[in-house]
């Protein structure tokens, strides 16, 4: 199934061939290649290689290192169909979504190379005569990156960029999940590395490993850096580990998203963004639409107006006209079939859910997207199951909506629908949504690159992509000259 798209990729056989860990596509749950499992070993020598690339690409001119991305960019349109396609094999998203992540790794590379003449730092006003401030961004090192499955090529996308025309090195680690793709970022991204001629050798790395690989690389003192992009589980041990040798981390984790949906919404559109923000990737993105806060005086319409737009929703294979691909494996079924039950345990009321072309498909698993109309907002619904499930609950006033808003642990994106000023400035103020992205009348999934992405509270807080984000992969040198002929001391200090 992969081999003709991996060859023209640029992927030799003899990567994804004979090795230990079978990669499987959800699309039929057959096993499409076997890549091999790299040992910790393994994983200090790249970041060995990565140390010594550094320490050579962070004297290069920043906008000669943007001239990398802008090669890379000019790569990828190249390639993007096949990326896309590969995407849809290995994580089961519709041609659509594969080829938008694609994309929206081409329009990182456009801001990156941008980004590449504008590091700027302040000049500041020193208190003393004949002195200048200013602020300088140096590169970190070595920046780490691991990442989810369900975005397998814009996370490293995101981060790599940036990190690259900041002057650092990269070590990446994809999700065991989804190597293939990686295997094929890195195979483009050689070619760009070529068209460029002298980049130093190491500059970008990948790592083909499961969490003992990622462990390598969140335990090394020489990484500075980790950008970790997974469940919020996984962000509880890498983040106390990188904070005990003093390292930095990027912590990008599980959202469990809301959209309050109020009286004076345009419905038309609200049940629009409902859709693609809900069933979208099969529920599988960090920012899937989870929980939908309804005015009660419209509750009855709009579930049965959800409900009337799921029964037409096509699901199967993503490569073909479908709108729900599958989800990733058995165990994500199971989560899913798991918080159902919970769901009606909790009082819940749950429309779909049902596994879907079984037989054509005895080791994939599809599922009809689930409503789950909740009594309240309960164990279940505080929890992100990362598949199709929509938790519908009823507010009387706005400050109860903002509030169910906010009582969950996470806080990565959110939403509102309405017409009324008033409601919507309240969300987006600072006694509003608690979330790192606050929306209005759009959905919460489908952020663009231009904006800082991330989230608050169990989210872990990381920033990546755009606005400032790049900051993260500098450190910052705070500068005095003094070009006078006295030596005056700050605060008024005398010292003679
Ligand atoms: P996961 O946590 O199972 O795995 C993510 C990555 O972390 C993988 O590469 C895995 O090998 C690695 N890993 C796991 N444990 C580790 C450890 N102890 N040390 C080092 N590395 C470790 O997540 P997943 O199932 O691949 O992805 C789904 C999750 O990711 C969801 O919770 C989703 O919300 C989240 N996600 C968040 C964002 C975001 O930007 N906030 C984006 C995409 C996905």
């Amino acid at each position: 199934m992969v081999d003709g798209l991996l060859d023209r990729l640029g992927v030799p056989a003899s990567a994804y061939t004979h090795g230990n860990h079978p990669v499987h596509t959800p699309i039929d749950g057959s096993a499409i290649a076997s890549v091999h499992l790299e040992s910790k070993a393994q994983v200090v020598a790249k970041i060995d290689k990565a140390e010594q690339a550094f320490q050579a690409w962070r004297n290069v001119p920043a906008p000669r290192r943007g001239e990398l991305i802008r090669l890379f960019g000019e790569v990828l349109r190249q390639y993007k169909a096949d990326l896309g396609e590969l995407v849809s094999i290995e994580a089961g998203k519709i041609t659509q979504e594969g080829l938008g992540e694609v994309q929206e790794m081409i329009d990182i590379c456009d801001f990156a190379v941008g980004l590449s003449r504008q590091l700027y730092g302040l000049t500041i006003a020193s208190e003393r005569p004949g002195h200048h401030m200013r602020e300088t961004w140096h590169p970190l090192g070595v920046v780490g990156v691991i990442s989810a499955f369900n975005f397998p090529v814009a996370v490293w996308a995101w981060n790599t960029t940036l990190a690259l025309v900041c002057g650092n090195a990269v070590v990446w680690k994809p999700s065991e999940k989804t190597p293939l793709t990686a295997l094929a970022c890195q195979a483009l991204f050689e070619k760009a590395l070529k068209a460029f001629g002298d980049a130093p050798d190491g500059l970008s790395q990948l790592v083909i490993g499961d969490r003992d690989a990622g462990e390598a690389l969140v335990d090394d003192p020489r990484v500075p850096l980790v950008s970790a992009t997974g469940s919020t589980r996984m962000g509880r041990e890498v983040g106390p580990r990188v904070a005990a040798r003093f390292g930095r981390s990027i912590l990008e984790l599980g959202g469990n998203n809301a959209m309050i949906l109020a009286p004076s919404a345009d419905l038309d559109l609200a049940v629009r963004g409902i859709l693609f923000s809900a069933v979208g990737t099969a529920g599988q993105r960090c920012t899937t639409l989870r929980r939908l806060i309804v005015h009660r005086s419209i509750k009855d319409e709009v579930v049965a107006r959800v409900k009337a737009a799921y029964a037409k929703v096509r699901i199967g294979d993503p490569r073909k006209d479908n709108l729900v691909g599958p989800l990733i494996d058995k165990p994500s079924f199971n989560a899913m079939q798991d918080a159902l039950a919970r769901a009606r345990d909790e009082g819940g009321q749950v429309f779909g859910g049902e596994r879907q072309l079984q037989e054509q498909y005895p080791n994939a698993y599809y599922v009809s997207p689930a409503i789950a109309e909740m009594p309240a907002q309960s164990a279940v619904v505080r929890h992100e199951t990362f598949a199709p499930i929509l938790y519908v609950l009823a507010y009387d006033d706005f400050e109860e909506a903002l509030r169910l808003n906010n009582e969950v642990p996470q806080g990565l994106s959110s939403c509102i629908f309405t017409t009324d000023l008033r409601e919507a400035e309240r969300f987006q103020s600072a006694s509003g949504s608690d979330c790192g992205i606050a929306n209005v009348n759009i959905g919460t999934s489908g952020a663009e690159i231009g904006g800082a992405f991330g989230g608050e509270k169990e989210t872990g807080g990381g920033r990546e992509s755009g606005s400032d984000s790049w900051k993260a992969y500098m450190r910052r040198q705070t500068n005095t000259v003094n070009y006078s002929r006295e030596l005056p001391l700050a605060q008024g200090i005398v010292f003679d």
